[in-house]
């Protein structure tokens, strides 16, 4: 939109056509803070770290050793790649004549079943090295780009990921997974179709080297803008970035290559002694060994193939694999549930045996450590709907918590009804106090008035809040009535009027006027 010229923006102000000029996401760019000004001085600091690029694969591994549990092997090869790549781009900027010499890219593709730490091992190698990094599903995309999205759009939003900063944008990261959904119906799998194909061929383009402009075919706003420029007189200013130095990591679970691999290795074993080699028995034993030639008969296309010369399989994830998840990965789903129940100043202790129950759960799922986050809702679900409102300021989870959620809370709800009472007793506090302020009336509870509301909220489930709100929301007005100038506003509140305030002020109100009408 601030692009735009002024008497432009004025007309669409009110206009349902305003959204249309909006920004949109299209790739699941992560989105930076909102920064104004393109070169801000974070991604200066970031550009620096670029240039100042010092690290070495295995302080690499290490970092990500704090966060993502097992895949030893992937670790390896990807800090190996990513230290040579940003070593190549600070070598570039140090010396364009390094430029100019023929360098094959470190592309790299992941292999593995989904939820097994392929995004996240980039994602925290991206933040380590302080670039943008963009993930997106290769199937969004199509080949002409006008119905689903255009593969150059990464490169846009990678731009979007840099708060707008083209040049750190240069140095990105570009993750796009599912890219065995593309494979060509040709190869062995039954995979997308031809547009498949064109799909691949267009990403080959930005792998290799290719000036991709800043505005795209579907930003609407952007080319508006350009034309407004050429209208006045201006030269538009064509605005592009080179993906040179941009990182591109494809990946995807390759169901059946595993198979294609087996077949491929028995045949070659005709003849020897079979038992001669490693025993193996996971599909992703045979992923390690997957060629050049059994992804293009997967139906990718050889030279799409030969652009991502960095090739490492993910393991599996075992149900001890999920317990370490969450006994020790920095960024455990556990921790975000510690930080959720932090924010209303409640901690919880969870046992070693219910640790085991959930990612023993978590892997009869088998989505890796997603099922982490599918089973830890469940348990979870209803407690981060209780507990905020009862004063409870610790509690344990335990195996048969995780077994069965809901007798668990009831039990912790029963045990700690005393302190919920004080709690809601404040809330009516503070609900007295807004009356106040905004009525200029004090209500005053009495004991039994407070148990009684106390009561009617826990039987009702609903807040002391509401329950109030509602039972005396014509109160004021009667009290308006029947207080004259100078009385005191203090009003006691028995139990029964508590029990029902309407009733209470309407008599209050008809009192008042039968006591004016006889001392008139
Ligand atoms: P995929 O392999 O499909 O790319 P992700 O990396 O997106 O899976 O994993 C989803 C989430 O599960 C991550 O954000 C992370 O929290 C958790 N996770 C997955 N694998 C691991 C792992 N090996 N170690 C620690 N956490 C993991």
């Amino acid at each position: 939109m601030e692009q735009l010229p002024k008497q432009f923006r004025d007309l669409l102000k009110d206009s349902p056509f305003r959204a249309m000029f909006e920004p949109k996401s299209t790739a699941g760019a992560e989105s930076p803070p909102a920064s104004g000004n393109p070169q801000s001085d974070g991604s200066q600091e970031e550009l620096k770290r670029i240039r100042a690029f010092n690290l070495k694969p295995r302080e690499i591994r290490d970092y990500l050793d704090r966060y993502v549990i097992q895949q030893a092997e992937a670790k390896k090869v990807l800090s190996v790649a990513i230290c040579d790549h940003y070593n190549h781009v600070r070598q570039c900027l140090e010396d364009s004549a390094v430029r100019e010499r023929d360098y094959a890219k470190q592309n790299i593709l992941l292999l593995g079943p989904t939820g097994v730490g392929k995004t996240y091992l980039m994602r925290t190698a991206a933040r380590l090295i302080g670039v943008p990094f963009v993930k997106a599903d290769a199937t969004k995309f199509s080949e002409t780009g006008y119905v689903g999205g255009d593969v150059e759009d990464l490169v846009r939003d990678l731009v979007k990921a840099a708060g707008g900063d083209v040049e750190l944008a240069h140095y990105g990261i570009i993750y796009i997974d599912e890219i065995d959904k593309i494979a060509t119906a040709s190869g062995a799998t039954g995979g997308r179709d031809v547009s498949g194909r064109g799909v691949q061929i267009n990403l080959l383009k930005l792998m290799e080297e290719t000036e991709v402009s800043l505005t795209g075919q579907n930003d609407l706003a952007a080319q508006m803008q350009a034309m407004f420029e050429g209208q006045r007189g201006g030269r538009a200013r064509k605005r592009t970035i080179n993906t040179r130095h941009i990182l591109f990591i494809v990946s995807g679970a390759f169901p059946k290559l595993a198979e294609g691999i087996k077949r491929r290795l028995q045949s070659s074993q005709m003849g020897f002694a079979a038992a001669s080699g490693p025993r193996l028995e996971e599909d992703s034993d045979y992923l390690r060994l997957a060629q050049s030639r059994d992804i293009i008969d997967y139906g990718m296309e050889p030279e799409f193939v030969g652009r991502l010369p960095v090739r490492v399989a993910c393991q599996p994830l075992q149900a001890r694999d999920l317990e370490q998840i969450l006994l020790t990965s920095e960024g455990s789903i556990l921790q975000q549930y510690r930080a959720d129940f932090a924010g209303y100043g409640i901690d919880f202790e969870i046992t070693p045996d219910a640790i085991t129950a959930v990612a023993r759960r978590a892997s009869e799922e088998n989505t890796g450590a997603r099922g982490l986050m599918t089973v830890l809702e469940r348990v979870f679900r209803n407690f981060k709907f209780e507990l905020p409102s009862t004063g409870l300021k610790a509690f344990r989870v335990e195996a048969a918590t995780v077994a069965d959620p809901e007798p668990a809370l009831r039990v912790l709800l029963r045990e700690n009804a005393v302190r919920q009472r004080e709690v809601l007793r404040g809330d009516l506090q503070s609900f007295a106090d807004r009356f106040k302020a905004d009525h200029g009336f004090e209500l005053m509870f009495e004991d039994d008035a407070i148990d009684l509301l106390v009561e009617q909220s826990l039987e009702a489930d609903k807040t002391i809040r509401a329950l109030c709100e509602d039972k005396f929301r014509n109160f004021h007005h009667g009290l308006k009535l029947i207080t004259k100038e100078g009385e005191s506003k203090t009003i006691p509140i028995t139990r029964e009027v508590a029990a029902d305030p309407e009733k209470a002020i309407s008599a209050w109100v008809v009192e008042r006027f039968a006591q004016m009408t006889t001392t008139q």
